[in-house]
């Protein structure tokens, strides 16, 4: 059994990573990169089993933010020429949300870019969100709007929000050096007002942000700590006309093993490849999937992404299955349909044992 084999049957047996453990798989040789997703992805398999959810974003508000987050083009100072708009009405959120459903997700984002909404935008997402619900009441609403004030979470989860999403996106050690505007601290506080409030916290991580190692380590264990149910990995995008220009320091093996990394720390939290998925995986994509559990279909919030057919394509092609497809409703009845076999021999019987 090689090392990386070892060390997953060590976590699947109940003993949490440590550091030197997630160093040691994001530090592997690219030779060994296939080994670890093997040893990983067991894992995966035993808490996601082979489906993989599926997310779609809908971009409510998007640029004129007056955070200086560096690596964001929606920023203060950002000269990245992306769409800028102010709230979508309700018709037409319901509209955008509706696309990403019938194609297949699961879970619908609904995000907007500022520092923090104001009573009245929490008030027209409550009302987007109970429509929503009521036209689609299978399908998940996550919300990401940005630092929450006493009070807003609470309207939030009542109005049917099922889960926030506020990233980390980095370690404590190496906030300051990506935003001034708001502090490490300010963001756990929302992720810890958004778990207080009943709704499932989302909290993930960019990576290529200049952190060290150590940094997306430390990260990961913040968010294994701070009790993130869903952990995003995005792979930073460096937008022309923004501060993280011409950043490049992310490589498809690096993206897997930073992907294994998150599972091995956080083996049974949904692990989901975020922005920047298509530009840094390129052909690793599908191997990503045995270690990831949940993907962004179609475009992100200021980019576009794969086609969605084709994303969906993958999904198939290599043996898994949407989460909440037809496909998977009918694994989940045969596993129920065929159920434990009742012992019947043995102890306890005049039959034969099984040895
Ligand atoms: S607060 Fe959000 S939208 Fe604003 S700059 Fe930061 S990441 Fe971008």
């Amino acid at each position: 059994m090689t090392d990386f084999q070892n060390l997953a049957a060590a976590v699947l047996a109940g003993n949490p990573a440590a550091s030197d453990d997630a160093l040691a798989v994001l530090r592997a040789d690219d030779a060994e990169l296939m080994d670890v997703v093997a040893a990983v992805g067991r894992l995966r398999r035993r808490y996601f089993r082979n489906t993989v959810k599926v997310n779609y974003l809908v971009n409510l508000k998007s640029g004129m933010c007056q955070e200086n987050c560096n690596y964001c083009s929606q920023a203060l100072g950002s000269e990245a020429p992306i769409l800028k708009y102010s709230w979508l009405s309700p018709e037409e959120t319901l509209e955008q949300a509706g696309a990403g459903i019938r194609a297949g997700a699961s879970r619908v984002c609904l995000v907007a870019s500022g520092r923090g909404p104001s009573r009245r935008d929490v008030d027209r997402v409550a009302e987007t969100v109970g429509e929503l619900r009521r036209n689609h009441p299978d399908v998940e609403v996550c919300a990401c709007l940005g630092l929450l004030q006493d009070g807003q979470a609470q309207r939030l989860a009542d109005a049917g929000v099922d889960a926030y999403n506020h990233n980390i996106n980095t370690a404590e050690s190496h906030h300051d050096a990506i935003v001034q505007t708001h502090t490490y601290a300010d963001r756990v506080d929302t992720v810890r007002k958004a778990a207080g409030a009943g709704m499932s916290p989302c909290s993930g991580l960019i990576a290529g942000l200049g952190e060290t190692d150590e940094q997306l380590v430390e990260a990961l264990f913040a968010l294994k700590e701070l009790g993130s149910d869903s952990i995003p990995v995005n792979f930073l995008m460096p937008f022309e006309g923004t501060p993280m220009a011409g950043t490049w320091e992310l490589t498809p093996a690096r993206c897997l093993k930073i992907l294994a990394t998150a599972r091995l720390v956080c083996p049974d939290r949904e692990i989901r490849i975020a922005g920047g998925r298509e530009m840094h995986l390129r052909s690793l994509q599908a191997a990503a999937l045995h270690l990831a559990n949940s993907i962004f279909l179609g475009d992100y919030l200021t980019s576009e992404g794969e086609q969605a057919q084709a994303d969906l394509r993958m999904i198939t092609d290599n043996g898994f299955v949407v989460q909440g497809s037809a496909d998977e409703l009918a694994q989940r009845a045969h596993v129920v349909e065929t159920g434990p076999t009742i012992r019947q021999r043995g102890a306890g019987t005049g039959v034969l044992p099984n040895a």
